[in-house]
């Protein structure tokens, strides 16, 4: 025991220092990164669990401090305040509701998302965000040791939520132009299948057609990731009706611009939900959100004048990076994947940034030459075509 504990003392102590140090190097490149490894390989003390202990975990998107002056164009969120009807809503609460718990199932966030997509009030579990829904549906429906399977590249955080559960994740390819991978997917044997759709970070959309086969020929849970449906031309909630084992899940963070506040929900046979209510926490929405949430899917009209906007940027976009020799995947989300004309993803990314232009890079197999946009207002997106113009100037120059 005490041999342990001067153990621990010597690994703290070596982490400490080495810490320390890398602070002082923080002009290199990726010293956050590098220091939070070192902390979590020196420091994290033996009562953790071994899974946590070996785990990386998600990495968010960058979020700059308020004052930052940036094109922010890096997380999808919605380019758009949202509606007026959200802030009313806020100021109008009375400080009784904070006082009080807030009603355990957002019931009239579920009673207001049921008439707008005609469903029942029971078939609509809410969320802290879309990522709370993800966790409760992994903890729901795969045991400890079993599988998530899910085509890849796609939402880093599947993975990640396999590992929590103590279960594998499992990852097959795309089929050719970002098909759905039926045979694969099923040759995994996995307990769930998690399909972004529209994909994040590809943008690409997969028919509910397709879904519907691999739902016929799949005994275990489908979850559809619909964060991006509302920028799409067609989605997956209809499948609900005859199918038990789909899960549709969706946010208000991008479609309503209500990133900040984490609402998300998800639509299921009542049956099913019953059981995700089980696993949830007991209060996982706040009262502020079940109010502002109600209020923005009240307002429907707002919502679809800013997807319709979105959606046009989106197209003069991927035409313009088109024509400046970038290679855009077509897309049915709120983001486009372009792949630089130089096949230098990680130079672009870094050389907008430098003109205070954010996007994002993932440097990972089949991404390293691409960048992901968030499509923005038409001003923002004017910046970021002018920044790669500029980038790509010495280059023609040359
Ligand atoms: N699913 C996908 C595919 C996403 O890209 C995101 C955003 N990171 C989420 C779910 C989670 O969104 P939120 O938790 O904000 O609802």
């Amino acid at each position: 025991m005490r041999e342990q504990r001067r153990e621990m003392r010597e690994e703290r102590r070596i982490g400490l220092s080495r810490l320390s140090s890398l602070i002082e190097q923080r002009h290199t490149k990726h010293w956050r990164m590098r220091c939070l490894r070192v902390h979590f390989v020196f420091m994290a003390p033996n009562f953790v669990r071994p899974t946590v202990r070996g785990m990386e975990g998600y990495t968010p998107g960058e979020q700059p401090g308020p004052g930052a002056r940036v094109v922010k164009l890096n997380t999808n969120e919605n380019p758009f305040l949202p509606s007026p009807r959200v802030m009313q809503a806020i100021r109008e609460m009375e400080a009784e509701n904070l006082r009080r718990y807030p009603n355990p199932t957002a019931d009239a966030f579920r009673v207001a998302a049921s008439k707008v997509l005609d469903v029942t009030r029971d078939m609509i579990i809410a969320g802290n965000g879309s990522d709370d829904i993800l966790t409760i549906a992994t903890r729901t429906f795969v045991p400890p040791g079993g599988t998530i399977a899910f085509p890849d590249p796609t939402y880093s955080l599947y993975p990640v939520l396999a590992q929590l559960e103590e279960a594998k994740a499992v990852s097959v390819d795309w089929g050719k132009d970002f098909s759905l991978p039926i045979d694969a997917l099923l040759a995994t044997k996995a307990n769930a299948i998690y399909l972004a759709n529209p994909n994040a970070p590809t943008g690409t959309f997969v028919s509910p057609f397709k879904v519907e086969e691999l739902a016929k020929e799949f005994p275990g849970l489908i979850l559809v990731d619909e964060a991006y449906a509302d920028f799409a031309e067609d989605n997956c909630l209809a499948l609900v009706e005859d199918h038990p084992n789909i899960v549709i899940s969706r946010t208000l963070s991008k479609a309503y611009s209500l990133a900040g506040l984490r609402f998300g929900f998800a639509i299921a046979q009542e049956q099913v939900i019953f059981e995700m209510m089980k696993v949830k926490d007991s209060y996982n929405t706040d009262a502020v959100s079940i109010v502002a949430a109600t209020a923005a899917i009240e307002d429907q009209d707002y919502a679809r004048k800013n997807w319709e906007y979105i959606k046009q940027e989106r197209q003069r976009l991927s035409s313009e990076l088109t024509q400046l020799g970038w290679n855009v995947l077509p897309s049915q989300a709120n983001f486009i994947l372009a792949a630089a004309a130089d096949g230098r993803g990680r130079d672009a990314y870094l050389g907008l940034k430098e003109q205070g232009i954010l996007v994002r890079y993932f440097d990972k197999p089949g991404l390293k030459d691409k960048i992901r946009i968030t499509v923005g207002q038409n001003h923002e997106n004017n910046a970021l075509l002018a920044g790669i113009k500029a980038l790509m100037t010495p280059e023609k120059a040359a």
